[in-house]
């Protein structure tokens, strides 16, 4: 069986809770290389997401995803609402007409939304952005669907790419965003929009698990 509507709202539930909870260390990750605000921002974002869900529940995947862009977009800020807004807003054009994600439907949904924030964006991989956490999860989750396995193989491996691709970015020097203004000065800091999007894999892998 895919995943329904049912398990992309308990990755959403989780998500606010795992951006809560990572509030303050994100914050310390861009108080070093920006300014202070990215974990408040993922917060109060999907915090937001979660408010605008009681008793509020859109009717199919496509109409949840595109909720949760226009939230993100709304209540976000910086540099990560615009790109992670877009993230949602193609991974729910990409879901248009869709019940029930299967794993090759669940790939495609990232691809769509990774995609997305590339072209937003405009970073290249070796920029230090989320970016580096994002592309090698695409990688790993497209040769994934290619082994046999399920939906939490494919995350798991996704999850595992990023969670290297965000540790890559510390000795990176940041060409994209706030942290590009402190040249050879944002050398040997973990960049936190790296961090955060690792987050959003790794609490899909884990939800995921049992479904
Ligand atoms: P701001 O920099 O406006 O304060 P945030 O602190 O919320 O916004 O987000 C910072 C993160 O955004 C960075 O750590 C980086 O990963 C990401 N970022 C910034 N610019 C870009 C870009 N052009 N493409 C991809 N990611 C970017
Ligand atoms: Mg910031």
């Amino acid at each position: 069986m895919g995943l329904r509507k049912e398990e992309l709202l308990k990755w959403l539930d989780a998500l606010q809770q795992v951006y809560a909870e990572n509030r303050q260390p994100l914050t310390d990750l861009d108080a070093a290389i920006g300014d202070a605000d990215h974990g408040i921002n993922m917060d109060r974002g999907f915090t937001a997401v979660k408010t605008e869900l009681v008793g509020n529940v859109p009717a199919d995947i496509h109409g949840l995803l595109q909720m949760v862009a226009t939230v993100l977009i709304r209540t976000v800020g910086g540099a990560a609402g615009p790109l992670y807004g877009t993230f949602f807003l193609r991974a729910s054009a990409a879901c248009t007409g869709k019940t029930e994600l299967h794993p090759e439907d669940v790939v495609t949904l990232f691809q769509a939304g990774i995609e997305g924030v590339r072209q937003r964006g405009k970073a290249e991989p070796g920029d230090k952005t989320m970016l580096d956490a994002l592309l090698p999860a695409l990688t790993a989750m497209r040769e994934a669907l290619s082994q046999p396995g399920d939906v939490a193989a494919i995350l798991d491996a996704g999850a595992a790419a990023a969670e290297a691709g965000m540790l890559a970015t510390i000795p990176m020097q940041a060409r994209k965003g706030r942290a590009s203004y402190l040249g050879a000065r944002s050398i040997g800091h973990q960049d936190p929009g790296a961090t955060s999007s690792y987050l959003l894999l790794k609490t899909a892998a884990s939800v995921w698990r049992n479904s």
